[in-house]
């Protein structure tokens, strides 16, 4: 289906040492895993996301089930985390949580280099405190994930997009500035002028950049309580010496953002060049119907990862997963090496036999494509003697082994 993609064995080990450390890293800034369903209510969406961003209004599956409930299959992963929160009262009054999650997200996007259809996300969301270290937490924890994987050549994109106490005037002072060149707009940001005009900054169009060059932003005309957490924000960032640009222009795609936003971008992903994004919501849980508590967090594409991860060409794969591929010559050593190999497998080693009736070549360029560490030749000869030879496929190494004890002692 366009817009999918199916991941393969060899790819799916790489994903496997990806989300290894994605939970590693968890683990140290001490986020919890939660795990939400795909299909939710349509309205939770609606009212988190905000009916006017593009995901909403254009990109979500959604649909009446049989009992004519419309439900929608979630297209981010912040809404439902909340949702859950809300619903399971994790949050102690005057406590933090910290919650985590990684799986397919689905949006009806123009299918691109790295725009899925059905595409997958981990993220984290800490709710319940307004500091601006979790801010800053928010963007340690991807920026941590893609050192230890070896990516490099990120940029931190940093804004505040504020509050409702100062961003209705602004919006306001935009929207006057905008209705002036309206005419000249792409039909895109013409659109948006009315409704949302801070994604008219945010627009990929040369000429709405040009024409949007010297506009009021919305950093210079922050309230007194975003303008001193945008300048603590970019303090902490100093003394931890995290590079960072200020992008007065950054606005994501998402309506639910107060104070902080911001962007992970990599110049080895083409035009779709944001790895992840995120920000503060300190408004999303009252709105979802949860007693009021400030939140932030961020989200990050899998895909866009393992992009960036081929580009720079690193190797991240696991070592050979296969230990030993038993080669059996005839029937009864055909059975011996089948219950020895499920006696190794019950102790936890990975093992593997022939189930083709193969011929000693062919069983040995199986071991082989499978890059088994291990080769074992059994015969009528060694189940007679009860010796056989031992074979360490990357050095050649070859040593005699006694049969009857091999699949209780083997390594
Ligand atoms: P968002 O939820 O829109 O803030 O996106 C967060 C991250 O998810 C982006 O930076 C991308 O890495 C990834 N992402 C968003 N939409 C898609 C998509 N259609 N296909 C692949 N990755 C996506």
């Amino acid at each position: 289906m366009k817009g999918t993609r199916d991941i393969l064995p060899d790819e799916a080990e790489l994903w496997r040492t990806v989300e290894q450390t994605i939970h590693e890293v968890m683990r140290n800034f001490n986020y919890r895993e939660i795990r939400t369903p795909v299909l939710e209510q349509t309205e939770l969406f609606a009212r988190s996301i905000g009916e006017l961003t593009d995901i909403v209004s254009k990109e979500m599956y959604t649909f009446a089930d049989r009992s004519g409930e419309s439900v929608t299959m979630r297209p981010e992963g912040t809404a439902s985390t909340l949702r859950a929160f809300i619903q399971n009262n994790l949050g102690e009054q005057g406590s933090l949580t910290k919650l985590y999650y990684l799986g397919p997200m689905f949006r009806q996007e123009r299918p691109q280099a790295g725009r899925l259809r059905q595409f997958h996300q981990f993220g984290a969301e800490a709710v319940g405190s307004m500091a601006p270290e979790l801010d800053v937490e928010m963007m340690l924890v991807p920026l941590d994930i893609c050192n230890r994987l070896g990516i490099s050549k990120t940029s931190l994109l940093v804004n505040s997009v504020g509050c409702q106490r100062c961003r209705p005037a602004y919006k306001e002072l935009l929207k006057a500035e905008l209705i002036k060149i309206r005419t000249k707009l792409s039909p895109e940001s013409r659109a948006r002028v009315d409704q949302n005009p801070l994604r008219v900054l945010d627009s990929k169009d040369e000429g709405d950049r040009k024409l949007t060059a010297s506009m009021p932003l919305m950093k210079d005309h922050l309230c007194d309580e975003c303008s001193p957490h945008f300048s603590r924000v970019q303090d902490l960032l100093k003394a931890l010496r995290i590079p960072f640009v200020i992008d007065g222009r950054l606005v994501r795609g998402l309506d639910y953002y107060t104070k902080t936003a911001f962007e992970i971008t990599s110049r080895d992903l083409g035009s779709q060049d944001a790895l992840a994004g995120g920000g503060r919501y300190d408004l999303l849980v009252e709105e979802l119907g949860g007693k009021p508590a400030p939140g932030v967090g961020f989200a990050a594409g899998m895909e866009r990862l393992m992009m960036v991860l081929e580009k720079q060409e690193i190797k991240t794969a696991l070592g050979s997963a296969l230990k030993i591929f038993l080669i059996g010559l005839d029937s009864e050593s055909r059975s011996w090496a089948f219950e020895t190999a499920c006696a190794l497998r019950a102790r936890g080693i990975s093992a593997e036999t022939d189930y083709l009736e193969r011929s000693l070549k062919a069983q040995l360029r199986e071991a082989n494509r499978q890059k088994a560490e291990y080769v074992l030749v059994v015969g009528g000869q060694e189940l007679q003697s009860g010796a056989a030879k031992l074979k360490e496929m990357a050095t050649g190494k070859e040593s005699v082994v006694a049969l009857s004890t091999f699949a209780h002692t083997f390594i």
